[in-house]
């Protein structure tokens, strides 16, 4: 048994000229507890209360007043739907349970009917508020959604507006309490409650009845204090709120824009360093602070090298020292708690008590109050800001002053990663750009390089096969044409490998301090080591005072250099001439080798692409000296490897030629 129509709905049918109001759960309970107050006040006499409650749990925190009503008035109704205890019952007062299902579970009412006041409030709660809020809790569980609950409805004095929504809610108390049939009679006679039907008579004046008016038409007999005071308190009380909550909106307003303003300085850039410099000023400028360091820290640190730093004038310097973490208690609090940490006064702090040397740090740089929040990113710890307030008074932090620290250490946090990936992505860039070149050189060697030696191995073996009766010699040579082409094959590809390796940086360096001398003797001894007895290499000396200083390479490479430029010197200079290899200082900081040949030069304007990948002068058909065409292009790749220079000097055809590089001196 349930009644799904509105009560609202009926009495605004009966009411044509009434027009519903639209009011907060705020504004409802001020006026019901103001219209309860009047009550209270024992100004009226024996008053008809009719209270319905849409849920039991909003009555429950009512029940109390109800309880102090009851002495009022032996006709007190309340209504709602039950959830746990609520039943229909007689103890102080009418209790009526309906139906969770009745259209009342939707509507809010409360009527008051004196002799010489009546009153009522007749609302139903918005169902879009109903839905909205319930998203928004979803959203935000912890919003306070009830109060800005909405309702439609009516507030009035009107007595027959009034009379006639007793009426109504009296049908429905009967339905639900049918034993309650007399006392309910004996309230409609004694107010004269549905004998009002005709009587509504939408004149203007009624229509638009100010609260003025209202106020008017109860003062006449009865005193309306009660009712007034109890809504100026709730209209102080809600001012008050709304005041507060302009404060604090307007604080978080100016900490937002504060906010955005830093963190839009601090992304400007994508280099890290740049982020904590333009971080350290911003911050320091915008709050005050006597001085503002930021540094890389992490979690395991024991201490950490100060390099951003923001001084407010007459303030010493901290930029360059070295700070102790490990017995901070400032810096162990965070890392306990994962959160800011904060001296209020370093003076009388007791954490300091145990820690002399930071309390002696504080002490040498002024700090007074000092705080510390760490700047995290996904709960990696990336480092550290600290704000010093150096006063001869404890600095008095303003509200929400740590939060924006903390909003300012987060996005500190996202500038840095943001500029760490893109650093990364640089990398990524060159070691793709280095990849690239690689597979340009492999397209480069497979098509022009492998080629020819490939097919003159495969002639060579088909005519092996194909002719058994080929003589002897025949064979022979092509048996060693085979065999040297595939030789050939074999060095094109390491030295292939090697440059692209040196090129996209894959090699690891081992620098270390070197005699010249020495290097050359190993490289020359490589060389004879590879001379048979019947190909005649030119005459080779050295020029190396003992005096030059010792340099600093990757031994290993620095050989590789002289090895292959003696190689090319021997190629290319017939075995009656002469090489020679000389070492001198450069500048400072270097030292310049040269190889020299007597040999077949070369053209002024091939001096530069020598150096070039498979450059060749004779081209790729006619090697006559073999080789591979990527000496040099190796040999460059090596000496810039180590900061150095290198290149080519000739005077022209057949007037020898020399090869130079530069070497780093070791610094003694
Ligand atoms: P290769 O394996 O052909 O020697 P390199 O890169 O070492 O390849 O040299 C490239 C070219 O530079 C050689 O083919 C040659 O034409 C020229 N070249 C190198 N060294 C000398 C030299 N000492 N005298 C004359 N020409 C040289």
């Amino acid at each position: 048994m349930s009644i799904s129509t509105s009560v609202l709905s009926e009495l605004l049918q009966a009411v044509p000229y009434l027009r519903p109001q639209l009011y907060f759960k705020a504004s409802l309970t001020a006026l019901s507890h103001a219209m309860e107050d009047q009550v209270l006040a024992a100004t009226l006499e024996q008053p008809l209360v009719i209270a319905s409650f849409q849920r039991e749990r909003f009555y429950r925190q009512e029940a109390h007043r109800y309880q102090r009503l009851a002495l009022r008035s032996n006709q007190i109704y309340v209504l709602s739907a039950p959830e746990t205890d609520f039943a229909n019952s007689s103890e102080y007062y009418e209790k009526v349970a309906f139906e969770p299902d009745d259209g009342l579970s939707q509507e809010w009412h409360l009527v008051v009917i004196a002799n010489n006041y009546a009153t009522c409030l007749v609302c139903r709660e918005s169902l879009g508020s109903v839905a909205k809020n319930q998203q928004l809790r979803e959203i935000s569980p912890s919003l306070d959604m009830d109060t800005s609950r909405r309702f439609e409805g009516i507030w009035t004095s009107e007595r027959g507006v009034s009379l006639k929504a007793a009426d109504l809610l009296l049908n429905r108390i009967s339905v639900y309490r049918p034993e309650l049939t007399d006392k309910i009679e004996e309230a409609r006679q004694r107010f004269e409650i549905g004998e009002y039907k005709e009587s509504f008579s939408p004149t203007p004046d009624e229509a638009s009845a100010s609260v003025g008016e209202i106020i008017r038409n109860f003062s006449c007999d009865i005193d309306t204090d009660p009712f007034v005071q109890r809504l100026v308190t709730y209209l102080q009380a809600s001012q008050y709120k709304l005041h507060k909550a302009y404060r604090s909106i307007s604080a978080q307003a100016r900490k937002e824009r504060l906010v955005n303003s830093i963190s839009t300085a601090i992304r400007r850039s994508l280099n890290p360093e740049e982020v904590l410099k333009v971080a350290v000023q911003e911050l320091g400028q915008h709050l005050g602070a006597c001085r503002c360091i930021v540094y890389r820290a992490q979690k395991t640190d024991t201490q950490a090298k100060i390099e951003h730093e923001f001084l407010n004038s007459g303030v010493s310097s901290v930029r360059g020292k070295t700070w102790q973490l490990h017995n901070n208690p400032l810096f162990q609090e965070i890392i306990i708690k994962g959160d800011g940490a904060y001296f209020a006064d370093t003076e009388t702090d007791e954490r300091l008590i145990s820690s002399k040397s930071t309390a002696n740090l504080a002490k040498k740089y002024s700090i007074r109050s000092w705080l510390m929040e760490p700047v995290v990113f996904q709960g990696r710890m990336l480092g550290i800001v600290e704000l010093h307030y150096c006063g001869s008074k404890p600095h008095q932090a303003f509200p929400g002053e740590f939060d924006l620290v903390e909003a300012v250490a987060t996005q500190i946090g996202a500038a840095l990663i943001q500029a760490e990936a893109y650093a990364n992505l640089e990398d990524l860039n060159q070691q793709l750009e280095a990849l690239d070149r690689t597979r340009r050189n492999l397209i480069a060697i497979t098509g022009h390089e492998l080629r020819t030696p490939l097919s003159t191995i495969q002639v060579c073996l088909e005519s092996l096969s194909t002719e058994p009766d080929m003589p002897a010699e025949l064979r022979q040579v092509m048996l060693n044409t085979a065999l040297s082409d595939s030789d050939r094959m074999r060095k094109l590809i390491q030295d292939f490998l090697t440059l692209s390796n040196l090129e996209s940086g894959r090699i690891e360096w081992h620098p270390e301090t070197l005699t010249l001398q020495e290097c050359i003797d190993l490289a020359i001894s490589r060389i004879s080591a590879r001379v048979n007895s019947e190909t005649q290499i030119p005459a080779i000396e050295t020029e190396v005072s003992d005096s030059l200083p010792m340099v600093r390479a990757d031994g290993d490479w620095l050989v590789e250099v002289l090895a292959k430029l003696i190689d090319n010197a021997c190629k290319f200079t017939p075995p009656q001439g002469a090489i020679t290899i000389k070492g001198k200082r450069n500048g400072n900081q270097m030292v310049e080798v040269t190889v020299a040949d007597t040999g077949r030069g070369i053209e002024p304007n091939r001096l530069e692409i020598v150096f070039d990948k498979f450059y060749q002068e004779e081209g790729a058909l006619r090697r006559t000296a073999g080789g591979t065409g990527l000496g040099l292009a190796i040999c460059r790749q090596i000496v810039n490897g180590w900061g150095g220079k290198i290149w080519a000097e000739s005077t022209g055809k057949d007037k020898g030629s020399e090869f130079h590089f530069t070497v780093p001196l070791a610094v003694s």
